[in-house]
């Protein structure tokens, strides 16, 4: 596969993903789980472990078999995307409730893990009492969420693509900063030039804030006019085969006051900072650290109102998180975004955000646009 948009931005081929290996890691993890088999709810973990990208199912792991049920409307779909992804499953279909074919299922295993970050309380008790009466059930956490963190090369390949898609998508609007657009005109037209260069959506809802809209870390667009002498932050991604990417950069309309001039070098710096902390056996908190103590000796440890950055995938926020609580350790495929910020009411806010490769020997970044902050 590849994604191809002649004229606009570099070719990106789509390498092949290794769908189909997946279950057997986590089936290795299972038995640390102290269960036999894992009931997976969480759809995006689902699509991990399939392929499939629909909006509803179940997926029993067995120890030898993998047990996906869903509804008529996705019957053809999920033949035709579990065959692509070369992932073999028992594949039902329910037409009243799938109830049934889960007890069904799991007939015979003593202890089944339910995910306990998404399985809701109504949830585990209809398992309990319902569903799964005579086996134990057992909470687990982040097992899949565990293995999504080490990307393989063809999630490399389509996050390249995404951010690819971002940073051309910002080079071609980003002239019209000068023309006085709201925010929501500018943030309408990076969208639509995302969808327009081959990127199935935006990665979340893109974040356009301008003057002392700025300095709330996540401001929606609104009406406002962008004028001379604003902070412009502009936080937004693509998505390309269900993979994100996160970037933000901030430009300055005209020229910047002196505290604005310096918000820009000193974050600018930060940033620099953490991303050059990256490597395979780093400690995430120490990213945040990077980040964080530069901020504070410039004298605006209370201006930095938020973590230093998180994991990104098929998930716009997953783990690990890079925070100063964190206590994720980098490995080579881990992929996170780096955005320091200092926010300011009276002179607007400056962020600053990449998302990173972590590999064997250092890292790097797959969102490319430069970090000049005047418009042109
Ligand atoms: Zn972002
Ligand atoms: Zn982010």
């Amino acid at each position: 596969m590849t994604l191809s948009t002649p004229g606009t931005m570099p070719e990106i081929e789509l390498l092949a993903m290794d769908v189909a290996g997946r279950a057997d890691r986590l089936r290795a993890r299972l038995d640390q789980a102290e269960c036999q088999a894992l009931l997976v709810t969480n759809i995006t973990n689902i699509r991990y472990l399939t392929g499939f990208t629909g909006s509803a199912a179940l997926l029993l792991v067995h120890p030898d078999e993998l047990v996906l049920v869903s509804d008529g409307r996705y019957r053809e779909q999920l033949a035709m995307e579990l065959d692509a992804a070369g992932v073999e499953a028992r594949v039902e279909i329910s037409s009243n409730g799938q109830q049934e074919l889960m007890t069904a299922s799991a007939e015979g295993l003593a202890a089944l893990g339910l995910e306990a970050s998404s399985v809701t309380w109504a949830q585990q008790r209809t398992y309990a009492n319902a569903w799964f009466p005579d086996t134990d059930l057992v909470p687990t956490i982040d097992l899949v969420e565990g293995l999504r963190q080490v990307k393989d090369e063809g999630e490399i390949s389509r996050m390249e693509a995404a951010a690819a898609v971002a940073d051309a998508a910002l080079a071609a609007v980003r002239p019209s900063l000068n023309d006085e657009p709201t925010e929501e005109q500018f943030g309408l037209a990076l969208d639509s030039k995302i969808r327009e260069l081959g990127a199935s959506g935006v990665a979340f809802e893109t974040i356009v804030a301008a003057g002392a809209n700025a300095a709330r870390p996540h401001a929606r667009p609104t009406s406002k006019t962008i004028v001379a002498g604003d902070l412009v932050v502009i936080d937004f991604g693509a998505m390309i085969d269900g993979y994100r990417s996160d970037m933000t950069r901030t430009i300055i309309v005209g020229v910047p006051d002196s505290v604005q001039a310096r918000m820009l070098d000193t974050v600018l710096a930060a940033q620099a900072r953490g991303v050059q902390a990256i490597g395979p056996g780093v400690e995430a908190k120490a990213i945040d650290a990077a980040c964080r103590s530069y901020i504070d000796d410039e004298g605006w440890a209370e201006a930095f109102i938020h973590g230093t950055g998180h994991g990104v995938g098929l998930d716009i926020h997953e783990a690990p998180r890079v925070s100063k609580e964190s206590d994720a350790t980098l490995e080579a495929g881990h992929v996170v975004t780096v955005e320091p910020g200092i926010y300011l009411p009276e002179h607007g806010g400056v962020r600053i955000e990449d998302t990173v490769l972590v590999t064997s020997d250092g890292c790097r970044a797959l969102t490319k646009s430069a970090k000049t902050t005047s418009v042109v």
